[in-house]
């Protein structure tokens, strides 16, 4: 390539590029509101609750209080349980009691689940969490051990400010419209179809 050629490709990705930090700045211009956030990360594919994690250690970072309510536990060895309840402005909860297909009992799933929702309701009405991550939720709501309408008005009526991250396969589509971010992961290829079993700071 001669040098004239290889300035003037110069030149047309910096005018290229130009334009386009013109077009990023003028959006991110235009979104200059806060507020707190329903997130709902849903979904068949792998990173819903660790992308909420994810989450919960950028906000401890920021100096935030973060409340964790997790519905559906099936296992209580994961690595985000040993290291987040080591850390000062978090409160745990374990609310379920593991998946239907172990409990086998609709009336203790139902039970529990309605009392697990009495322990968000009162994180989702305390502003002094900043971030509340609801893990599991859809599960309870799906199956009907939740009333939708009460789920719904009390994530409505949650302080202006806070955040809430809701995660789960088969969100209900109430859930969606409710929420300000909803991201569905893909499920393109799973390690665990091969036979290869959970593996540690992975998948638990
Ligand atoms: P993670 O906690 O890894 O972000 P997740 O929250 O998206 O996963 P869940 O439906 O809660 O997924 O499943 C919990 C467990 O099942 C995790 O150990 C996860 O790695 C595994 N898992 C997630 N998606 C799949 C899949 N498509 N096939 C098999 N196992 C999966
Ligand atoms: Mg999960």
């Amino acid at each position: 390539m001669t040098n004239s050629n290889t300035a003037d490709k110069a030149a047309r990705y910096r005018q290229r590029m130009q334009q386009k930090k013109q077009v990023v700045d003028a959006a991110i211009a235009r979104a200059d509101q806060e507020k707190g956030l329903l997130l709902v990360l849903t979904g068949n594919g792998k990173g819903k609750s660790s992308s909420a994690f994810g989450m919960t250690a950028r906000a401890l970072g920021h100096g935030m209080r973060v409340g964790v309510a997790q519905f559906i536990k099936g296992r209580s060895d994961t690595g985000e349980e040993a290291f987040f309840r080591k850390q000062k402005q978090i409160v745990w909860h374990v609310l379920g009691e593991g998946f239907t297909w172990d409990t086998q009992n609709l009336e203790r799933d139902t039970a529990t689940a309605r009392n697990g929702w009495s322990i968000v309701q009162k994180m989702l009405c305390d502003t002094r969490f900043d971030l509340v991550v609801i893990d599991e939720l859809t599960y309870p709501l799906k199956f009907g051990w939740l009333d939708m309408d009460q789920v719904l008005n009390d994530l409505q009526s949650r302080p202006l400010m806070q955040h809430v991250v809701i995660t789960g396969r088969g969100a209900p589509d109430r859930l969606c419209d409710a929420a300000d971010t909803v991201t569905e992961m893909r499920d393109v290829k799973h390690a665990f179809r091969c036979g290869i079993t959970a593996q540690k700071g992975i998948d638990l």
